[in-house]
């Protein structure tokens, strides 16, 4: 039975295809199957090599004999073996990487021996190898990745890894992150990714990013920008945060859209100017050919008048008739004075649409003024009318006395020109403490109602003005002078009844 055992011991040892070796506590070989010779590389019919330590490099001998004197002095426990994995040198053509399984010791004819189990684990070490290296340099490209990255448990919010550009952006060291929840460090995702994402399959890209404004661990807020990618690991779902920072950007975006809103203001404010531009240059073209028709149409009278007065004058100069001829004299007058009225009157507007008229205001006294603009308009009085005029309040006020004498004149004249022969018109002017207030009034012909809201239109004139002579420009410019002073101009009027013209200027201090 015995003899039995040992040969199928034999052929067993003999036929194995793992390697066996059999070393006594100094390394002396007893025993190696050809199969180990193989591994080895000592051909299967070489001598047997006398010492483990011809078979295996010095660097490992240490290591070799640490395992062997645990295993020969029991302190390593019954059945645990150990593994001892060389680089086999001796096998240089192949290059085989072998495992030396070592097990608890033998005994044999009262000698104790290592019996060792030689692997080739090339195949398997070299998978090993690609493997761990393969996680390295997927390790390394996470964690050197130029954009910020988290790894996220999407069950919990748990950050489960972040790289170095996201703890460099954060402030933050790694374990200060690693399993807190991302809304603990003020990141999240909006509503529409947090849609997404739970609508999205496995492994896969979100067609979608936030922008918002998170706060670093220094207490700065910085704009960020985060995409997401779906992945699965362990077959847990996970996700990817790429944050990028767009503070910069963001300054960038909103000092280019300011300086466009700028440049656009520019435009609008040039577009107008230019419209106005032209809209002047067109009342002005309009302004010269209604003047063409007016003064044609204005100056007639005055001209026929002129040239009439001036063939009398010859007449009666040669009769010595001086006062026919003084009279006459004072028709061209009249009529120069009519024509240099109407110029002025144009020149006026003129001037003022310009922008050429600006308020010198001044003081002086209310009744010095009011004598003065007396003295010029009962020049112009019909037969039997006369202007009574009132001042109350203070008698020194501050106004474009120019501006203001012009106005009075003009609305005077009016006064005289639409009432009849005989007729009164008052004028009163009310110094008032917060305002000067300023009325003229007539019982003239007064203003159609239907013609009132164009009264201070250009060129117009009302229905029952046009026999008179005028050129519907006076209030016109009476207007623009009181919009130059501030002031606001009014009247109140009922046809064959009279007209009032009421002015509000504000004190000027
Ligand atoms: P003009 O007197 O040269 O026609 P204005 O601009 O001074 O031009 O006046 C415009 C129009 O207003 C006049 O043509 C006239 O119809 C009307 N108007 C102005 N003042 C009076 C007034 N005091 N009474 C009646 N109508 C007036």
């Amino acid at each position: 039975m015995a003899i039995a055992n040992e040969n199928i011991f034999e052929s067993f040892f003999r036929n194995s295809v793992e390697g066996i070796l059999i070393f006594d506590k100094t390394g002396k070989i007893a025993d190696i199957n050809p199969a180990a010779k193989e591994l080895f590389g000592i051909g299967i019919n070489a001598d047997n090599p006398k010492n483990v330590k011809d078979l295996i490099g010095i660097k490992y001998h240490e290591e070799l004999w640490d395992i062997c004197n645990r295993l020969l002095d029991h302190t390593e426990k019954k059945g645990t073996g150990n593994t001892l994995v060389i680089h086999n040198e001796g096998n240089r053509e192949k290059n085989l990487i072998l495992g030396l399984h070592l097990n608890n010791h033998i005994k044999l004819q009262e000698n104790r021996y290592i019996a060792a189990f030689v692997t080739d684990e090339t195949g398997r070490w070299k998978e090993k190898h690609e493997l761990r290296q393969s996680h390295e340099r997927f390790r390394k490209i996470f964690k050197y990745n130029p954009v910020a990255q988290l790894i996220i448990r999407e069950s919990d919010s748990h950050i489960i890894d972040a790289n170095n550009k996201f703890l460099n952006l954060f402030g933050y060291e790694l374990d200060e992150v690693i399993g807190k929840d991302t809304a603990t460090i003020g990141l999240d995702h909006c509503k529409e990714c947090k849609v997404k994402i739970s609508e999205a399959p496995d492994e896969h890209h979100i067609d979608n990013a936030c922008e918002y404004d998170a706060q670093i661990k220094s207490g700065k807020v910085i704009n960020l920008l985060q995409s997401y990618v779906l992945i699965k690991l362990h077959d847990v779902t996970h996700e990817i945060w790429s944050l990028a920072d767009i503070t910069e950007q963001k300054a960038a975006e909103g000092e280019l859209k300011r300086s466009n809103e700028e440049l656009e203001k520019k435009v609008t404010e040039r577009t107008k100017d230019l419209a106005n531009l032209l809209e002047r240059e067109k009342r002005m073209n309009e302004l010269k050919s209604r003047f063409v028709a007016t003064a044609s149409h204005e100056f007639r009278t005055p001209l026929t008048t002129i040239l009439a007065s001036a063939g009398l004058v010859e007449t009666y100069a040669r009769r010595m008739d001086t006062e026919k001829c003084l009279k006459h004299i004072d028709r061209i007058k009249a009529s120069v004075e009519l024509l240099t009225e109407i110029l002025e009157d144009f020149l006026s507007l003129d001037k003022i649409e310009q922008g050429n008229v600006k308020p010198n205001i001044t003081s002086f006294n209310l009744e010095d003024f009011a004598g003065n603009v007396m003295r010029e308009a009962e020049s112009t009085l019909k037969k039997g009318q006369s202007i009574e005029y009132s001042l109350t309040g203070d008698m020194i006020i501050k106004q474009d006395h120019n501006i203001l004498k012009n106005t009075m004149l003009n609305l005077l004249s009016n006064a005289i020109k639409y009432s009849g022969e005989g007729a009164n018109i008052s004028w009163d002017i009310s110094a008032q403490r917060d305002k000067t207030i300023i009325t003229v009034a007539d019982n003239g012909i007064g203003i159609p109602f239907d013609d009132q809201p164009y009264i201070f239109s250009r060129f117009f004139r009302a229905r029952n003005a046009e026999t008179i002579q005028g050129t519907g420009l006076g209030l016109n410019i009476v207007k623009k002078y009181i919009e130059l002073l501030h002031g606001k101009i009014s009247f109140v009027s009922t046809e064959n009844a009279g007209t009032s013209f009421i002015l509000e200027l504000p004190v000027i201090n």
